[in-house]
């Protein structure tokens, strides 16, 4: 099994009550489940954005960086439970692979929103990519998919 950031595959799951369809589901494997870490951490939707300040997931794993929202509020411990969630459920389905939403303070890998609110980037995984890559799980994004693509 393979897990899939949900909003991929067009649940309107985003902060926003939106998804990020993409363009075609002909490269997804069948034997996916959907998953959402924000919805699982607790959070509504929609929500205030949120981005992780002064670090990135594993920082947030390790208590050493929070994530915050636009308004200022603290969802650092929903999106540390949201992220345990996910690791519960692909260990359930014995999944070994994740495709996830880029940039995202949840599901980013590589490179994840900066905690600006300006859409700049910054190096680094969400949260829940580092605690599935801790923990022996791949993580991809959309963009492994489609390299040619504009998301
Ligand atoms: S990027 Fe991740 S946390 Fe954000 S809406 Fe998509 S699945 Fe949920």
């Amino acid at each position: 099994m393979i897990l899939i950031s949900a909003c991929l595959i067009g649940v309107n799951c985003n902060y926003n009550g939106q998804n990020n369809a993409l363009p075609s589901l002909d490269k997804i494997p069948k034997n996916i489940v959907p998953i959402c870490p924000e919805q699982l951490g607790g959070l509504p939707t929609p929500r205030p954005p949120a981005e992780i300040i002064l670090g990135d997931g594993k920082d947030v794993l390790e208590g050493n960086a929070k994530v915050i929202t636009i308004k200022g509020d603290d969802v650092t411990e929903n999106f540390i439970f949201g992220a345990e969630q996910v690791l519960k459920i692909a260990q359930v389905c014995k999944a070994k692979e994740a495709i996830l939403k880029a940039n995202s303070p949840s599901c980013g890998k590589g490179l994840i929103y900066d905690g600006s609110f300006k859409g700049k980037l910054k190096k680094g995984d969400g949260v829940t990519t580092a605690l599935l890559e801790q923990n022996g799980i791949k993580v991809l994004t959309e963009k492994d998919l489609f390299p040619h693509q504009c998301f």
